[in-house]
C-alpha cells in the first residue's frame, strides 16, 4: 500500500475538520463562503490521494498476481524436467532427453527437443526419413533436425534403457 498517499489523505481530511470546526466561529456570509471553498478542496485533495493509494495498492495485487502465476508455473517446469535425462541414443553426436521410466506414470517412452527442453519447452521429436533413407529426428516446434546415423531406429525407448546401452 501506498503509504505516501495514506499520509497525505489523512493530512487533508485533518485540514477540512479544522476548516470545518472554524466555520462555526465564522460571523458573515462572504466569510463562511470562503471556508467552505478551502474545506471543497481539502476533502478533494483526501480524495484524490485515497485514489492513488487504493490504485497503488491494486497495482501491487496484481503484481503479485502474476509473480505467484510465474512461481507456479516455474515450480512445475523444475518437476517436469526432473522426469527427463539427456541421453545419446544414436550414432550421431544429437543428444536427446529421454523420459525417465521411474518417472513416466505410465506415459510411453519418448524423445524431447533438447534445444527446446533448454528453454523450458517439451516437443516431442518424430523420426523422418530423409531422401537417402538416413533417418533424422525432427522437432515440429523449433525445425532442428537431428541426424540418427541409422537407416531404422526402433521405437522411442525409456531413459534407463538408453543409458545401460552406452
Ligand atoms: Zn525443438
Amino acid at each position: 500500500m501506498d503509504l505516501v498517499a495514506i499520509q497525505a489523505a489523512i493530512s487533508s481530511l485533518k485540514a477540512a475538520a479544522d476548516i470545518s470546526k472554524s466555520i462555526m466561529d465564522m460571523k458573515s456570509m462572504s466569510e463562511v463562503q470562503g471556508k467552505v471553498i478551502e474545506l471543497q478542496s481539502a476533502l478533494l485533495e483526501a480524495q484524490n490521494c485515497a485514489l492513488m493509494a487504493t490504485t497503488s495498492q491494486f497495482e501491487l495485487q496484481e503484481k503479485i498476481r502474476e509473480l505467484e502465476a510465474k512461481l507456479n508455473e516455474k515450480g512445475n517446469w523444475v518437476k517436469e524436467k526432473a522426469r527427463y535425462q539427456l541421453v545419446s541414443p544414436w550414432r550421431g553426436p544429437a543428444q536427446t532427453y529421454a523420459l525417465k521410466q521411474s518417472e513416466a506414470n505410465g506415459e510411453e517412452p519418448h524423445l524431447v527437443c533438447s534445444s527446446c527442453f533448454n528453454k523450458e519447452a517439451k516437443e516431442i521429436l518424430n523420426p523422418l526419413k530423409n531422401k537417402d533413407g538416413w533417418v533424422q529426428m525432427v522437432c515440429p516446434r523449433c525445425k532442428s533436425t537431428m541426424d540418427t546415423g541409422y537407416k531404422g531406429i526402433g521405437g522411442p525407448k525409456y531413459a534407463e534403457e538408453y543409458a545401460k546401452e552406452s
